[in-house]
């Protein structure tokens, strides 16, 4: 025990105080890497620093990971479990990073410079600059999409940020609460516990199954005359839930819910959000109002306001309106390579995940070691030929390092919780396809999420959480 704790101490206290960093480098290029989320981190990580001078910019100083935000909502897991702040990372590397939190407010492609401000409660005397850039790493991510449908922004509570999590579950308590308040009239309790789920895809599906959990493992025992009366309904357009999973894994997520006595209507479209009700349009085109408690709004993504800017400054190579069009290499079209685009702000072939988001910004830091030999083979040809000598040994290992290889992403598999410690996964092993779904996926769940989270630090928070809910339940607090 000793030993363990000895050696546990020694890698937590080495997390804790990263050596001297080298400061930045004039002669070097400076690349700037907007947002701190999947594909920014996976860039980081994997960069060499010591060959760029880096700065990061990101409305938020953390880094969230957002596969277990819904296990945060209904407080199985505590929210700064799965945050990191930025400079973890960032001071564990060779060079200084220098991380600004502010919000990238537009990109000048053609001039290079990217303006951004702090927005947030506190600001100094500067709140807004522009600094210019020898490569972008753009990774802004996306925002919730609403269509435009009234009152979702008003009245709904989305699942996208931490924030959104705390909200939900401050609003989910309240619901119950008013429901118990002496001489609420019957059908207002009803309402007041009616909770309804906007989108079928894997966030929708993980907040309905997390919220059954609650009900099942704790609100039963503190509020045993109303928890029989919470009722949640799942709400998706389309004609079928996770359309990316498998036949087998969908039919079993829906017996799955039926037995948890969550609703699923399909083929059902939320036409507006009130405060107390929610307009449907159903199948067969009907219109209906139901009344709610609280609506969840899991609805997809859709790009961001400074990502639609950028885009139309280059309306001939940037066609796609869902996301920033990129070429083989990541490089945004219409730039002259010098901006690369990841994860949920682009529209490629692949789903906006965070498994494409982390090799994509994998990818492109192995790329950049490859740039930084081309741009000092450049330098050395030039220096040659003023010289006068001979560059054709140089200009063979030029062509070589110029043969980038293009990014190819390497599905994983996907992977959801359904609640009642049911998940399903399709997996692909050596090109192999494996579909499953029930506990002993569960617990494979939990170990990938185990493994992927960002440090020593998450592993040991997220994994107390869930002793702690095992040992007392789920806190009730609001
Ligand atoms: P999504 O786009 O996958 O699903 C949103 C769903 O909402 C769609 O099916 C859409 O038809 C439905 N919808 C939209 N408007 C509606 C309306 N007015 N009425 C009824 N239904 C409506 O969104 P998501 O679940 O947030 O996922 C976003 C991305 O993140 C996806 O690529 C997903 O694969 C990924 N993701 C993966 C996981 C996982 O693998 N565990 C978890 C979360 C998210």
């Amino acid at each position: 025990i000793v030993t363990t704790g000895g050696v546990f101490y020694y890698i937590t206290q080495r997390e804790r105080n990263p050596g001297p960093q080298l400061p930045h480098d004039p002669s070097k290029k400076n690349v700037v890497v907007v947002g701190s989320g999947w594909g920014s981190t996976a860039f980081l990580k994997n960069l060499d620093t010591s060959e760029y001078n880096v700065t990061v910019i990101s409305p938020r100083n953390f880094f969230l990971f957002t596969p277990l935000l819904p296990s945060v909502a209904v407080g199985t897991i505590a929210p700064n479990s799965i945050l990191q702040p930025i400079r973890y990372l960032t001071r564990h590397k060779d060079r200084k990073i220098t991380v600004i939190e502010a919000e990238a407010k537009s990109v000048d492609p053609i001039a290079k410079t990217i303006t951004f401000a702090d927005e947030t409660e506190v600001q100094g005397e500067v709140s807004s600059t522009t600094i210019p850039f020898d490569y972008l790493i753009y990774a802004v991510g996306a925002e919730t999409q609403t269509f435009g449908i009234p009152g979702v922004k008003e009245h709904a509570c989305f699942m996208k940020e931490i924030q959104d999590a705390e909200k939900f579950k401050r609003r989910f308590m309240d619901c119950i609460e008013s429901a118990g308040f002496p001489g609420q009239r019957e059908e207002e309790i009803e309402r007041l516990l009616h909770m309804v789920v906007v989108g079928g895809g894997p966030t929708g599906i993980e907040v309905s199954g997390e919220l059954h959990d609650f009900l099942e493992d704790d609100l039963k025992f503190w509020y045993p005359e109303l928890a029989q009366k919470i009722k949640i309904t799942l709400i998706e357009a389309l004609p079928s839930v996770l359309p990316m999973f498998s036949r087998e894994l969908i039919d079993y997520t829906v017996s799955t819910f039926k037995e948890s006595k969550i609703d699923i209507l399909t083929g059902t479209m939320v036409k507006e959000v009130k405060e107390k009700t929610v307009v449907l349009q159903m199948p067969d085109k009907t219109i209906k109002e139901v009344p709610v408690g609280m609506v969840v709004w899991a609805g997809g993504n859709k790009a961001r306001g400074v990502s639609i800017d950028l885009m139309s400054r280059l309306v001939d190579a940037q066609k796609n309106k869902r996301g920033i069009t990129v070429d083989d290499h990541l490089r945004m079209a219409g730039t002259d390579g010098t901006i690369f685009a990841v994860g949920d702000c682009t529209s490629t072939q692949y789903a906006p995940t965070a498994q494409v988001a982390s090799q994509q910004g994998a990818y492109i830091a192995r790329m950049f070691k490859q740039l930084a030999k081309r741009d000092a083979l450049l330098e050395q040809i030039m220096t040659v030929q003023k010289e006068g000598g001979s560059t054709e040994s140089l200009e063979k290992q030029l062509t070589k390092v110029e043969n980038l290889r293009p990014f190819h992403y390497s599905h994983q598999g996907s992977l959801a919780y359904i609640g009642s410690e049911k998940a399903i996964a399709d997996l692909e092993f050596f090109h192999h396809k494996f579909s499953s779904g029930g506990v002993a996926t569960f617990l494979f769940w939990r170990s990938a999420y185990m493994s992927t989270l960002f440090s020593l630090r998450n592993r040991v928070l997220v994994s107390t959480d869930w002793l702690k809910v095992k040992l007392f339940g789920r806190d009730l607090v609001r």
